[in-house]
């Protein structure tokens, strides 16, 4: 990044010397005005943050394709009284490029970005700092094929719900706590349920669909490469509703879950 020169800018002596640094994913975008846009970024070390880049959507932009979706981004800001100004970037990762042009790897980072949102609106630094490093791993892991999209996206909601404080249990009865192996599988309740305290209509999963859900979550993926399709499926489904339960809002992005 080039030096930015302290000196008086934009009618404010402190416009510069004010600035703060840092560097996050960006999760999202949206148009304001005629050429600026507000970007939305879950950072390593200020949580999610949203800032204007001035003139971002001009071909001209001094910005480029720095503050796209996925983008692991450099970042000098400004604080404003009302919304940070970002002014100025440098790509560190350019996962957004790599993304593009696979349609699996770009729908499972879409819904990566949109839970990550989601999930470190109102999160304190601590928690949205986790959340930060277990999406760039996941978004890393994406863009250089390190599985396959839809594991890699159930394996990373699975994580995420956990930090958020929603891990789900796999290994003994989430509701009575009786450890072994469990095969009534229930989404209020949290995980696998035993013959006792799972309610009617819950539904069934079989020893594999379990071990699946139990080497998702802990990233066990010499297990998750040997699933069948059958069980991938009725896994992604658990996973999907299982956050769905948790967030307020319907992500459309989760869409990409129903392929299995
Ligand atoms: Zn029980």
């Amino acid at each position: 990044m080039n030096k930015t020169p302290r000196k008086r800018s934009r009618g404010s002596g402190t416009y510069i010397s004010q600035s703060y640094r840092t560097h996050g994913i960006v999760l999202r975008t949206y148009k304001l005005a005629e050429a600026d846009r507000i970007i939305v970024i879950l950072t390593a070390d200020h949580g999610q943050i949203r800032a204007v880049a001035k003139g971002v959507r001009r071909t001209t932009s001094k910005f480029g394709s720095t503050l796209e979706p996925f983008m692991h981004t450099r970042l000098q800001l400004v604080p404003r009284r009302n919304m940070h100004m970002i002014v100025q970037t440098e790509t560190i990762h350019p996962y957004g490029m790599m993304l593009t042009n696979d349609y699996d790897s770009f729908g499972a980072a879409s819904a990566m970005v949109e839970t990550a949102e989601q999930l470190t609106r109102d999160e304190d630094i601590t928690g949205a700092s986790q959340q930060y490093r277990l999406l760039h791993g996941a978004i890393a892991a994406l863009a250089r094929r390190a599985a396959s999209p839809i594991m890699l996206l159930t394996s990373y909601l699975l994580r995420a719900l956990a930090i958020a404080g929603w891990a789900p249990t796999f290994d003994e009865c989430s509701k009575c706590g009786v450890e072994g192996r469990h095969n009534w599988l229930s989404v209020p309740l949290g995980g696998v349920v035993c013959d006792d305290c799972a309610p009617p209509q819950t539904p069934y999963a079989t020893d594999d669909v379990v071990a699946l859900l139990a080497a998702l979550l802990a990233g066990d993926w010499k297990v998750v490469s040997q699933a069948e399709p059958a069980q991938t499926r009725q896994a992604t489904s658990f996973v999907a509703q299982y956050l769905q339960y948790h967030l307020e809002k319907t992500l459309q992005s989760l869409s990409v879950m129903d392929q299995g």
